[in-house]
């Protein structure tokens, strides 16, 4: 019944087409992200899910059943917001019992209910705090123990974490995919940042302008992107993508970056489906999936920026169209201005055409 399908889904707000058709499964106990940057359509899905927002074209299933009459109150779903939803003159018990209570539960079922949940949410010592008087993290600590006292079947939850702190935020990634898998909840968690997405999520669906781009287990969309913008929405920082053509050496097939260089030897299988392509190519690569070197053959590019992370750096490599970037250890010898020869690990680099974006040979 919790399973979520999206079915031709489509959102107008007039002329303006915030979501086109998407399609769209989310099995019953699923952590599904729907991940993008800032407009590109997730809010609207969610709150068409929610039945706050009525699609203008497609369908909502819950399980076999159709959305389309049914209110937002009878849908069964949880909600969490960017900005927490609690009564600041209650105390943080009362605020967790009002779901249970306005349901008739009983006293004891509403204790049992409270204790568990600030118990799972580290929210006991607090029970007895006026909500006036917390922090914004505690807040929203307590507005996601508010929506998961009712234990829905279904859990929207929209930016929970925008507003805390960085610290915070890293805590209860852990403690929402916790919550998640103690409740076995269809959770949608919609986020614009790909930690988020990448840490708590079984999977994800990227959107951007109101397109679905690619949905994967957070390996797969960080392993084989469907495209460009995938590649460059995921991962921190996220895939190079260097112009170039595909050219044959005595040795096999690489590809010719122009200033770069040539590419190390292109993996058999991804050489072979560039064949039946002939293009223009990006070759794309992790900055975590290569090793810098002083002196050797092959792709070249001068030291731009170096910037530390604390246990890495990311190196600046190249300019312009070819500028990419390494992430190695903090005891990397690296010196600005240096020219540097770069190793891609060509097992996991990819390969999309460059007039489309769409990724070639993926898989490979
Ligand atoms: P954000 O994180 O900024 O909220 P989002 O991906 O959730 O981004 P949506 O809120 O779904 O994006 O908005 C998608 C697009 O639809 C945006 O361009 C937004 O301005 C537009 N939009 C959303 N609601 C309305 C509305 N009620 N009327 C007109 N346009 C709207």
């Amino acid at each position: 019944m919790s399973a979520i399908h999206l079915q031709g889904l489509s959102k107008k707000f007039g002329d303006f087409t915030a979501l086109k058709t998407m399609d769209l499964d989310i099995a019953d106990g699923e952590f599904m992200a729907l991940l993008g940057p800032s407009g590109c359509g997730k809010t609207t899905t969610m709150n068409m899910i929610a039945g706050m927002e009525e699609p203008t074209q497609g369908r909502i299933l819950f399980g076999e059943c159709d959305m389309a009459q049914v209110p937002m109150g009878r849908r069964g779903v949880g909600f969490v917001f960017q900005n927490y939803a609690i009564f600041t003159h209650m105390t943080v018990r009362q605020n967790l019992a009002y779901g249970p209570r306005m349901h008739g539960a009983s006293r004891p079922e509403i204790d049992r209910r409270v204790g568990a949940i600030a118990e799972l949410l580290q929210l006991t010592p607090l029970l007895d705090r006026k909500a006036e008087r917390l922090s914004v993290n505690i807040l929203q600590r307590v507005a996601i123990g508010r929506s998961a006292i009712l234990e829905p079947a279904i859990f929207l939850l929209d930016e929970p974490l925008s507003n805390v702190d960085a610290a915070f935020r890293a805590v209860m990634r852990t403690e929402l995919k916790h919550l998640q898998r103690q409740f076995r909840q269809t959770m949608v968690y919609v986020t614009h940042d790909q930690l988020e997405a990448m840490t708590m999520a079984d999977r994800i669906t990227v959107m951007d302008h109101g397109v679905l781009q690619q949905v994967g287990s957070p390996i797969e969309v960080y392993n084989n992107p469907a495209n460009v913008f995938v590649a460059r929405f995921i991962g921190s920082p996220g895939m190079n993508l260097l112009p170039g053509r595909p050219a044959e050496s005595d040795r096999g097939m690489v590809i010719d970056l122009g200033p770069v260089g040539l590419t190390p030897l292109l993996p058999a299988k991804l050489a072979q489906r560039l064949r039946g392509h002939g293009g223009d190519v990006l070759f794309g690569f992790r900055p975590e999936q290569a090793t810098i070197a002083h002196e050797g053959r092959g792709m070249k590019a001068p030291v731009t920026f170096v910037e530390r992370i604390g246990a890495r750096i990311i190196v600046h490599l190249g300019q312009s169209e070819s500028a990419m970037k390494v992430v190695l250890d903090n005891d990397a010898r690296v010196s600005l201005g240096a020219s540097a020869i770069i190793t891609p690990h060509m097992e996991s680099a990819r390969l999309f055409d460059r007039a489309s974006g769409a990724a070639i040979g993926q898989g490979a």
